[in-house]
């Protein structure tokens, strides 16, 4: 248990990084424990885990009212998906208890780039830039810029949600980036949920204008018009509807009237058609 707690210590950057930019506000961070269970089995090496942090909280010299306040709670696997997406990365999302469709989202992507975890953190650790970057960051040193925004992942650096790529698979990923012909904007915005190396706008650029067959098929075509809504007459003509949340546990049934621009507001607990009409005949009830 000793091994695995200072081990976790030295893999934890981005929660010690996350506790130094909490600066004692009230702010969340939440630590992953593998295998921590609701029978308490590894509740004990957790709260070791947490004696053993703020020693090294000591060390660093953080004063006491800088730090956040731990509040030791369980959640279930599937609701980890986040801090897990990278571990699973060679997994299918079929495979993953989780439902967050955003997650799911991104795991799909990254599924796609032409390297597995495994090549990703051989390459890492063997590159120029990322594997004085990597040691650095296991050794805890005081990072500046960038690179204070980097932690390490299975072996792996993440700038931010961003896999950082080494040099070799560079090319791999901006073929891939690049599939279905993306236009450099797409691309960019691609590259910016999944990965980053040094120059990754730059490369990009470079990729879009030297396709053969973009070039080829390059056409200015007519930019189409915009549509606009027709102005309605009269109040009431011509309403928008749509729901908005959750927020604090409610839906919103908003209404917008298209001539006077008059907004109606229906908190709900459920959104069945039964009670949105109901929410609509009351609306129409009073306004037409
Ligand atoms: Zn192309």
């Amino acid at each position: 248990m000793e091994q695995h707690i200072t081990e976790s210590l030295k893999q934890n950057q981005e929660l010690i990084l996350a506790l130094q930019r909490t600066n004692g506000s009230s702010q969340k961070v939440t630590v992953q424990f593998e295998k921590f269970d609701e029978e308490n089995e590894n509740f004990d090496s957790v709260c070791v885990f947490f004696e053993r942090f703020q020693m090294y909280l000591d060390v660093q010299n953080i004063p006491a009212d800088s730090r956040a306040k731990f509040d030791i709670v369980f959640r279930k696997t599937a609701d980890h998906g986040n801090a897990d997406f990278l571990s699973r990365l060679p997994k299918t999302s079929e495979e993953l208890e989780v439902k967050d469709d955003i997650t799911i989202f991104q795991m799909t992507q990254i599924e796609t780039l032409p390297v597995t975890s495994r090549e990703l953190r051989q390459e890492t650790g063997k590159d120029e830039e990322l594997g004085p970057l990597l040691r650095a960051l296991r050794e805890g040193k005081n990072l500046q810029g960038r690179e204070a925004q980097c932690t390490i992942e299975d072996g792996c650096i993440l700038y931010g949600q961003r896999v950082c790529i080494p040099k070799k698979y560079q090319k791999n990923v901006l073929d891939e980036l690049h599939t279905g012909h993306l236009d450099m904007v797409k691309m960019k915005a691609l590259a910016r949920s999944f990965v980053y190396w040094k120059d990754v706008d730059i490369d990009i650029e470079e990729a879009a204008r030297n396709c053969v067959d973009c070039a080829r098929h390059k056409t200015d075509s007519a930019k189409s018009k915009v549509q606009h809504w027709e102005y309605p007459g009269i109040p009431w003509e011509r309403i928008h509807i749509d729901f908005a949340g959750p927020i604090f546990e409610h839906m919103f049934l908003l209404i917008v009237d298209a001539h006077s621009k008059w907004l109606e507001v229906y908190p709900m607990k459920v959104t069945t058609t039964k009670k949105t009409i109901e929410c609509l005949r009351d609306s129409f009830a009073r306004f037409g």
